[in-house]
């Protein structure tokens, strides 16, 4: 057996099923020590989000951590975002630009603060506002010369972030970083802000069983022999993905 990279989402992913995700801590821990596979989460939770559902369901401490939708990643624990990151993030980003240029729609409502990040700027925008609203503001913050992009999600959440910012480019880098080729790592998702993981390159893919429909149709539209269609669920699913390429016996 060879160390992989496992990289997985966590809500409908990873966690979802409380039985199959002990099974798959055990298999990933054993495989850590004995052959220095990595593990890593990647999440649009922020770091207080994050801690609550690590307590509630008990998960293992990753290698690495990527939260708030790709802008930060954690190395073993620290609670400092990684400062590579941060500067390949950093080009065309204000915060502060994006903040005036958007105080000037009432429809955008701010998150809590644990939702503001450094790299980040989270509304609450209703969706019957929201397809008069986001071109609009794209347009305007494009003429500022901003390198940012707006990530729309279920019907309420918009995040403004960097360009270079979503969850496969993260995973990429930490591909990169530790030398893992594109056939020893895995991916695995279960809904749309997921794809990023999966379109960025050649790593293997699980979808598992429980995935939503946005992700389903577009694993349709480009299918490849790379990624796998799980039957089970969340982390079953996973484990039978990461068996079917032989990650796991
Ligand atoms: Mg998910």
């Amino acid at each position: 057996m060879k160390p992989f990279l496992f990289v997985t989402d966590l809500d409908h992913t990873l966690v979802g099923d409380d039985q199959a995700l002990i099974e798959l801590n055990q298999h990933l821990s054993e495989h850590r020590q004995e052959y220095g596979t990595k593990i890593v989460y990647a999440t649009g939770r922020s770091p207080v989000l994050y801690q609550e559902l690590q307590v509630e369901k008990n998960l293992i401490q990753p290698d690495a951590l990527v939260l708030s939708v790709g802008t930060e990643i954690y190395f073993d624990g620290t609670d400092v975002p990684d400062a590579d990151w941060s500067e390949i993030l950093s080009p065309g980003w204000s915060r502060d630009s994006v903040l005036s240029i958007t105080s000037k729609y009432s429809e955008l409502i701010l998150q809590p603060d644990s939702e503001q990040r450094s790299f980040k700027v989270s509304f609450f925008l209703q969706q019957a506002a929201a397809e008069d609203i986001l071109p609009q503001l794209e347009a305007e913050l494009l003429k500022y010369k901003l390198n940012i992009k707006l990530i729309y999600s279920s019907g309420i959440d918009l995040d403004i972030v960097p360009l270079s910012s979503d969850k496969g480019q993260a995973m990429q880098f930490l591909r990169q970083k530790w030398k893992f080729a594109a056939q020893q790592t895995v991916v695995c998702g279960d809904s749309g802000n997921d794809i990023a993981l999966f379109a960025v390159g050649n790593e293997r893919g699980i979808i598992v069983g429980n995935a939503r429909k946005e992700l389903l149709e577009w694993h349709d539209e480009y299918p490849a022999d790379h990624r796998y269609l799980a039957k089970d669920f969340c982390a079953g699913g996973i484990i039978e993905g990461l068996k079917y390429f032989g990650f796991l016996e």
